[in-house]
């Protein structure tokens, strides 16, 4: 059974320390590199698909949780609000949409600027119970992939139907394996907002963007402001989880008064789409790390490379050659310390992709022999080819470590 905990102990991805607080894990360099070349891709995948990304602080007066329902809903989830004087009071957030509601109203908006994509990676908090913490998968403070997609009612079928063919191309890249689509509507006993009628359009909008795709229904699991579709994911002991939500909202836009110039100059209310293509970053590693046993595609690999002079001879080849690799943007490494083969099994056990050995016969000839993290070693080849294979690699964002071909 691989458990993301003992891996990110082994693999030095991040740490649970009793002082800072259980649920409140902290990333270490090499998860740190991992979740970073991870957040870049999210980034640039949302900004070639039209979303505006923006920064928004971690918590917000009282009043503007009060006015999104969050305090009404969601307080047993929430942090308690911290006083600073009687009348003032500020609460760690839920939720980004309170904020990206207020980036929407920042100043007038007309029909041709929809739809207005929010973006961020920001922070959030969940009051959760210690006993229910563990490592990545469930913690107080959260970092969401997170947008709110502002759009005319017209726009949501062709919106969210995006939105899905988005979270398949970023789940092809992580190596996440997909399960299928969940519609999770109301069901008894929950609290909700909104009215009968609202309900009824966005679970029509959502079932008719799942025209043609395999789905299942979910009564009782719908977000207290409206219906979602669960993207599911199989973890590596085969349980079905969700890190990819899209979820309709026509509750935020009326609570914060949202609206937009139509084309005949009147003033219409958009509908609030809220997704995320990955989840949390936390939660999003917590599969990660289970899902491919520690050894990450070479593109969001913390270490890519690690050169290996035979002896010290080399160690200002192995130096220059590091230097060239990091202009490329790869992330490498020279070791130094110990024999060769206890450096290769070191490279190994961090389940580096790429190892390059340099002996004296490749200093003479600028060659490299590289020796790749299932065994297979290839033979030397000019240094130039050597990272060439691996920056090719890594650009592809590839699963396999040697190109197509
Ligand atoms: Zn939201």
């Amino acid at each position: 059974m691989i458990d993301h905990r003992r891996l990110g102990r082994e693999l030095e991805l991040f740490v649970s320390d009793p002082l800072a607080g259980a649920g409140l894990p902290i990333w270490l360099p090499a998860g740190a590199a991992a979740r970073h070349a991870v957040e870049e891709y999210v980034r640039d995948l949302e900004r070639r698909a039209g979303y505006r990304h923006v920064y928004s602080p971690p918590l917000g007066k009282r009043e503007l949780f009060e006015l999104s329902g969050h305090l009404g809903y969601f307080a047993d989830d929430m942090f308690p609000p911290m006083r600073l004087s009687a009348d003032d009071e500020f609460v760690l957030r839920p939720a980004l949409c309170p904020h990206h509601a207020l980036v929407f109203r920042a100043r007038g908006r007309s029909y041709r600027e929809l739809p207005l994509r929010v973006a961020e990676i920001g922070g959030m908090y969940r009051a959760e119970r210690s006993g229910v913490l563990g490592g990545l998968s469930r913690v107080r403070a959260i970092s969401l992939n997170d947008s709110h997609n502002f759009c005319a009612l017209e726009q949501v079928g062709d919106e969210v139907r995006e939105i899905l063919r988005l979270i398949r191309e970023a789940h092809a890249a992580l190596g996440v394996r997909p399960a299928g689509f969940r519609l999770s509507l109301r069901g008894p006993g929950e609290k909700y907002v909104g009215d009968d009628a609202q309900w009824a359009r966005a679970e029509e909008l959502l079932r008719a963007a799942l025209d043609g795709v395999d789905f299942v229904e979910a009564p009782g699991e719908a977000a207290f402001y409206g219906p979602k579709i669960d993207i599911q994911i199989v973890d590596a002991a085969g349980r079905e989880s969700t890190i990819s939500t899209v979820q309709l909202d026509f509750d935020k836009p009326e609570r914060f008064d949202l609206s937009y110039t139509d084309a005949d100059g009147g003033r219409k209310r958009p509908v609030m789409v809220h997704r995320s293509l990955v989840g949390s970053m936390e939660r999003l590693f917590a599969y990660l790390i289970e899902v491919h046993g520690g050894a990450f595609p070479a593109w969001y690999a913390p270490v890519q490379l690690v050169l290996l002079p035979v002896d010290a001879e080399q160690a200002g080849a192995a130096g220059e050659l590091a230097r060239r690799a990091g202009d490329a943007g790869l992330r490498v490494e020279v070791d130094h310390a110990g024999s060769l083969g206890a450096r290769i099994r070191d490279a190994a056990r961090r389940k580096v992709p790429y190892v390059g050995v340099l002996g004296a016969r490749e200093v003479a000839e600028g060659s490299l022999s590289l020796r790749l993290r299932d065994g297979l070693g290839l033979d030397p080849r000019p240094a130039a080819d050597a990272l060439g294979l691996i920056e090719a690699v890594v650009a592809a964002r590839s699963a396999e470590l040697l190109p197509p071909g």
